[in-house]
């Protein structure tokens, strides 16, 4: 086994399969390293159209296909002082018509299998313990793997361990929102009903005070639902974040009317749903993509697609890095100034959008002031573009050649 690589990737998920199959694609020697043994479960479910660009430049869109994925073409809403369900499609505006309601668990596998194929060396049940420094500078990482402990290196580190956050941690640079302190407590159920046609692979987001309420459904007749509030309410209710799940189930509206008839198949889950933006995102050798980098509250399903266009633009950062090394610097401060300031757009639209007492078209308009100022859409495509991840980017990020956002014609 080779000790020395272009680039060495941790973990496997979204953000480490796009980062290594693009850098293989481009000819670089990369390593992957995945603590898990894949197919492994995984929240994250529900797609939004941000992602396709870089489902594409990877060559995977087969892979959506193959999975047999049922295609997400909306969103429906209960949210705002209006009572009655909303809904807003990808089509309005996007070039993506749909994107897709996934099981993370085959998805990932297929992902990782494909970057096997890109020519990425992938190894799993390999566990980072730590990252190889030589003065202020990433050289490599030790991992461990039954029982051998292996050193291996490279001049450029990328890290997509997910909430591990394996450099954040060590360098204390982990960035809380303190007012999105949340924690989701979800489960699956068999059958009920579904929206019809086309709408039929919609999520419905419910409001119910103090949070709201998520319905993926899945094409084999099986539904993701979870509950997600502050973890203060969570304590202050007394009850176990099962029965709180239950109760916000029995008392919701659209949510409760889809589930009649079906059947929970699974027990329930929890998980700390605390948003962050690490204060650094990369330092001399290393740089930092997806949850590793910034994990932002799930209210509108962009933790997938910020981790494709966040290594996506990390790989083109190291493959440029490799190419100049003595442009590192302005290079990785590019990297992190440009994921930054879409971080905080959305950042910020997520806590407007936390009040739910506001009309839809305060939500609309609020979405044109952050992303379309001029305002060359309707403030409802706007909100639509926002909310599919497919603002342009800073420029290092917005690679792709196809515009990510179809400007038709205002009125
Ligand atoms: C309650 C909740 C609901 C969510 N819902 C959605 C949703 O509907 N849609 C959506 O897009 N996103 C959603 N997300 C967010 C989504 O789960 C993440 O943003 C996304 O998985 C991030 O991808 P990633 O590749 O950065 O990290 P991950 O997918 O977590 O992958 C990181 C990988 O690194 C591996 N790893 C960790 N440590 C090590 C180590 N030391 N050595 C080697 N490997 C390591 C892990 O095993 C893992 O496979 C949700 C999150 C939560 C908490």
């Amino acid at each position: 086994m080779r000790d020395q690589y272009d680039v060495i990737v941790i973990g496997g998920g979204p953000a480490g399969v796009t980062a290594s199959g693009l850098l293989s694609k481009w000819g670089r020697s990369v390593l992957l390293l995945e603590k898990e043994k894949f197919p492994r479960y995984h929240i994250g479910e529900s797609l939004v159209t941000g992602m396709m660009p870089v489902i594409e430049e990877l060559g995977a869109a087969q892979i959506l296909e193959e999975l047999g994925a049922i295609r997400k073409y909306a969103i429906s809403l209960i949210w705002g002082s209006h009572p009655d369900p909303w809904t807003v499609r990808f089509d309005e505006v996007s070039p993506f018509p749909y994107a897709y309601q996934v099981k993370r668990a085959e998805f990932d596998s297929l992902l990782l299998a494909h970057t096997r194929r890109l020519g990425t060396t992938v190894i799993e049940e390999a566990n980072v313990r730590e990252a190889l420094f030589e003065g202020d500078r990433c050289t490599g990482v030790r991992y461990s793997r039954s029982d051998d402990v292996i050193d291996v290196h490279a001049p450029f580190i990328i890290d997509a361990s997910g909430q591990a956050k394996l450099m954040a941690r060590r360098f204390d640079a982990v960035g809380w929102h303190s007012d999105l302190k949340n924690l989701a407590a979800w489960t699956y159920f068999q059958g009920g009903s579904r929206y019809d046609g086309q709408e039929a692979g919609n999520i419905l987001v419910e409001n119910r005070p103090p949070g709201w309420l998520w319905l993926i459904p899945f094409s084999d007749n099986t539904c993701s639902v979870g509950f997600v509030a502050p973890s203060k309410d969570f304590t202050a209710s007394g009850l176990k974040p099962a029965a709180v799940l239950y109760q916000s189930i029995d008392e919701s509206r659209e949510v409760k009317r889809l589930l009649t008839g079906a059947v929970e198949v699974s027990q329930v889950r929890t998980a700390k749903d605390w948003s962050y933006t690490c204060e650094r995102m990369s330092g001399p050798g290393f740089i930092q993509a997806g949850d590793a980098a910034a994990f932002i509250d799930p209210l509108f399903s962009t933790g997938v697609m910020l981790a494709m266009r966040s290594a996506s633009a990390a790989a083109r950062a190291a493959n440029d890095i490799l190419d100049e090394p003595d442009s590192e610097a302005s290079i990785r401060q590019s990297y992190e100034d440009g994921y930054r300031s879409f971080l905080d757009v959305v950042i910020s639209f997520v806590r407007f959008f936390y009040d739910p007492s506001k009309e839809v078209w305060d939500y609309f308009e609020r979405a044109r002031e952050l992303v379309d100022p001029t305002e060359q859409l309707k403030a409802r495509e706007d909100f639509i573009v926002l909310i599919s991840g497919l603002v342009a980017m800073h420029p290092i990020m917005d690679y792709v050649p196809a515009a990510p956002v179809a400007v038709p014609p205002s009125g």
